[in-house]
């Protein structure tokens, strides 16, 4: 499992999301709080984030808390939306940059916190690593972004202990969905932001209950229930 952030608003440092808060992606990556499966997050980071429409990104398979260079450049790195995410692998995953999240289709960042029998996933040439997310996130794509929360219930219904817990944003808008994980929105007067947990102790977070889809703008978000099977 892991932890995953995304920001749409005004223009911010990554840093200032991510290494900068008490508890953010970087405390989280060795310090979670509301983890439910794994203990910490060290095999490996991700950061994707829109330049105009380009989303680029930038991954590793080493621990977050260990990355000097992007300590230093990540305040130099400012953006209107962010997806970032640090990493559990599953076991028996592949530990590689490509396994880590944000995954891309070239319009969509996309992460999943969970984990899914990659058996109940079809093969896909376009995935990004063999581990499930990269899986799921090819299927994601196949399928549509709109279409979203069918094949999360759809996944689901093929293997009953999955848990998909996905956020994506493509420049515009944020998506989510939880299915097994926490996810959090805090709403700012500069933007909204979606993270597994609070990476501060501000009493304006929120937590979405489980099993719901969240689609965001940077001022309205919107919950709706996911129905199992
Ligand atoms: N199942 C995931 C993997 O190993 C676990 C990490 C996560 O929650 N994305 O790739």
């Amino acid at each position: 499992m892991c932890r995953h952030l995304a920001w749409l608003g005004s223009p911010v440092s990554v840093a200032s999301l991510v290494l900068d808060p008490p508890s953010g992606l970087l405390v989280q990556s060795y310090a979670p709080r509301r983890q439910k499966h794994g203990l910490m997050n060290a095999d490996g980071w991700g950061v994707g984030f829109f330049d105009h429409s380009v989303p680029r990104r930038w991954r590793s398979a080493t621990p977050l808390w260990g990355d000097a260079s992007f300590a230093s450049v990540a305040p130099a790195l400012v953006s209107h939306c962010v997806v970032a995410a640090v990493r559990s692998a599953s076991v028996g995953m592949s530990i590689e940059p490509s396994a880590s999240a944000p995954f891309t289709d070239g319009t969509w960042l996309l992460s999943h916190n969970g984990i899914v029998d990659r058996a109940a996933l079809p093969a896909s040439t376009r995935a990004e690593s063999t581990n499930d997310s990269a899986l799921l996130a090819a299927l994601i794509f196949d399928r549509g972004m709109d279409r979203l929360a069918e094949t999360v219930v759809e996944v689901a219904a093929d293997d009953p202990n999955a848990r998909l817990n996905i956020l994506a944003a493509d420049g515009a808008r944020l998506i989510a969905t939880t299915w097994g994980d926490t996810l959090s929105v805090l709403r700012r007067d500069d933007g909204v932001v979606l993270a597994s947990e609070p990476y501060d102790d501000d009493p304006a977070w929120q937590e979405i209950p489980d099993r719901h889809l969240v689609q965001a703008t940077a001022t309205c978000v919107q919950l709706t229930p996911l129905k199992g099977p």
